[in-house]
Formats: structure tokens, sequence, C-alpha cells
């Protein structure tokens, strides 16, 4: 049970924390949130330079969806304390942004407070937010009632009808759905998955932050922290548009799927139950990299609910229920507390296990990156 301190207690407790541990970085900084409600909501990131021009740098972010941030935050807390004492410092920069989303982890949801998902919200290109994905808005007004959440069940699931294995509702199959209304949207934030008409500004920050870091290094690595995709306790790497944010080179130097198995799935984002998307961070760093640079941007998910029939159609409920309470409300405060425990658990277990396994996982995967690039002591 050695690693399960690493979880944090809240969002408070973790910023705290982050500070305390990152605070010996050679650049430490924060840049604050703005909120309507809140004083406190912080990014926080901590910036170890390489010594030399020319190398890797290892950018590690947490948090980009809130409830998520809890095991995020553990894993950038493993490494701080177990794997950057041992880092050759000479050709290895590391850089990790910390809970990019804090409203959305003080108040356990996915987006921000305005709405949006950062994870459809990042690039440096005005042309993201000029995106037309009018499939998923038709899908919003069909499946969610503008009214407030009434139970445990959500509208959609009513709809299903089942062929064998094959989920539909209507006439639009479980898997079209997924992709369609999963991919991002920039026109309403009350449609699923909203990109928002411009970068919020934790993304402005670190964009600016990330050109004025990257331009020194011959290669960018992304690992993304993600909970709530895929088989349980499973570590799946995914990524965005493959030929932009994989340099296959420095890919097959860093990583070997074949010979990595036990330790996770590199998963190309047409698989059934995931998808592509837009304005991922992955997206981003890879917008960022000059043609003399090579990237490898990864998002790393781990599974918590499972990945078969049963638990998709749970997710996507749970999605459909959070959403749909996060622009109309809930009927009462009863309903509005089960489905925030119900996605709570979602995406921070409070299985001793399941925490215990991802950063087990973690730690065996960077220990194993760095190796190969031959950063470690
Ligand atoms: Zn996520």
């Amino acid at each position: 049970m050695a690693d399960l301190h690493y979880f944090p207690k809240d969002y408070v407790d973790a910023k705290q924390d982050f500070r305390r541990r990152g605070s010996s970085a050679a650049q430490f900084g924060q840049w604050q949130v703005p909120s309507a409600t809140e004083t406190d909501l912080f990014v926080d990131h901590a910036y170890y330079p390489a010594e030399d021009s020319g190398g890797k740098l290892f950018l590690i972010f947490s948090g980009v969806h809130g409830a998520e941030s809890y095991a995020g935050h553990a894993i950038q807390s493993m490494i701080l304390e177990e794997i950057l004492p041992r880092l050759k410092r000479k050709a290895t920069g590391f850089f990790l942004a910390h809970s990019l989303n804090p409203f959305g982890f003080k108040h356990h949801q996915r987006c921000t407070e305005s709405g949006v998902n950062i994870n459809r919200n990042c690039s440096s290109s005005p042309k993201l937010y000029k995106i037309d994905n009018s499939a998923s808005l038709e899908l919003t007004r069909r499946f969610i009632p503008r009214a407030p959440v009434d139970g445990l069940e959500c509208h959609l699931l009513k709809q299903m009808r089942r062929e064998g294995e094959r989920v539909w509702f209507e006439d639009i199959s479980l898997d079209q759905f997924v992709k369609t209304a999963a991919q991002g949207q920039y026109a309403s934030p009350e449609g699923f998955e909203f990109g928002g008409f411009a970068p919020e500004p934790q993304v402005r920050a670190l964009t600016w932050r990330l050109r004025e870091i990257m331009s020194r290094y011959r290669d960018v690595i992304l690992l993304d922290l993600h909970t709530g995709l895929g088989d349980r306790a499973r570590l799946h790497l995914l990524t965005g548009d493959p030929k932009a944010c994989v340099h296959p080179e420095l890919f097959r130097e860093l990583f070997d799927p074949a010979q990595d198995k036990a330790l996770y799935d590199f998963t190309a984002h047409d698989v059934e139950g995931f998808y592509p998307t837009y304005g991922a961070t992955n997206d981003l760093v890879a917008e960022l990299v000059t043609p003399q640079q090579r990237v490898c941007a990864l998002t790393m998910e781990f599974g918590t609910l499972g990945h078969d029939l049963g638990a998709q159609l749970q997710s996507m409920n749970q999605w459909m229920l959070e959403h749909q309470g996060c622009c109309f409300g809930y009927r009462d405060d009863e309903v509005r507390a089960q489905i925030k425990q119900l996605n709570l658990e979602k995406f921070n277990p409070s299985d001793p296990s399941w925490r215990e396994s991802i950063v087990f996982i973690a730690r065996n995967l960077v220990q194993k990156v760095l190796q190969r690039s031959g950063s470690l002591t």
C-alpha cells in the first residue's frame, strides 16, 4: 500500500503538495485561473531544464479533466519524488503542469467553469474554434432534454435498443454516437464536448510557456495523464493525429508495444469505444514543434469502469447525466449528490488496488522510457 499516499484528499491538498515537491525546480510558477466564484484556482508548473541544448524534453500534464486529477497528481508526485532525483540532467529536461483544470478538480467536473473541455480547446491557431461539427449538435438536440436531471438513468439510454451485441439509439449506433459526440464542437456549451470560442486562460499560458522552453530541445515527449477510458487498471497509450503527434523513429526509440505488453496497449483512436478528437493537448504540442524537432505526444489513459459493452453503456449513462446536469441542473440535491459520487468513482476509483496498480504501471513505464533514452542513472 506504499503508493496510496500519493493520492491527495482534494484540490487544495493536491495544490499544496505539488508546491512542496515542485518548488525545488529551477523554475517554478503558477498561472491563476480567473473565476466568477473562486479565488484560489491555480495551475502550478515546475521546470527542470536540461543542462545542454539538443536533448529531450519530457512534458507531464495532469488534471485536464477535473476528477481525473487525483490519479494525475499521484503520478506526478511519484515522478518528482522517485524519478527526478535519478535523472541525468545533462541532456534531459522535465516540465510538469499540474491540475490544468483546477475548477473541474475542485468541483469534480470534466469541463472548466465556462463549460469548456480543455482537451478540445488546445491550439495555437484560431482555425480550431471555427470547426463545424453540426452532427454533434444534432445529437444533443435529439438526446439531451433541456431540463434538470430527474434520475439515475439518462434519456439516451431510455431510447436504447439492442440487436445482439449491437446497440442503437433510434437510427444511430453506439459507436457512431460516441465518435460524433466525443470529437468536440465549437458552437455551444450546451453541446457535447464544447471546445470553446478561444483558448481558455490556462491553455493560452501553457502555449506561451511551451514556446519558451521547447525550442532548445531536439525531441519533445508529452505524457498527458487521464483516467476513465479502456480496460480497468490497464494503461492505454493514445494519440491525436498519429502523423502529426508521433515521430515514428522517436517512438521506436522509446516505446516497444510488443515487448512492453505487460505495461500498456498502444491503442489506435479508431478502435471501437475510442475516438479521434479536435484540439487535444497532443495536437497543441505537435503544432508547436519545428520541422527540425521530433515529437511524441501521447495520452496515458488508465481504464476504470472497463471496456465491455455493459461498462461502455454505464460510462455513457454517466457522461450524459453529467452533461445534462452541468447545463440544466438537477431535480434535487439528492440526485445531484448521487450522480456526482458515481462520476467521482468513475474517474477516481476508491479501490486501493486500482490506485496501487496505476502508480506501479506509471513508474515502470516512465523508467523504461528514460532508460531507453539513456536518461536515468
Ligand atoms: Zn480525460
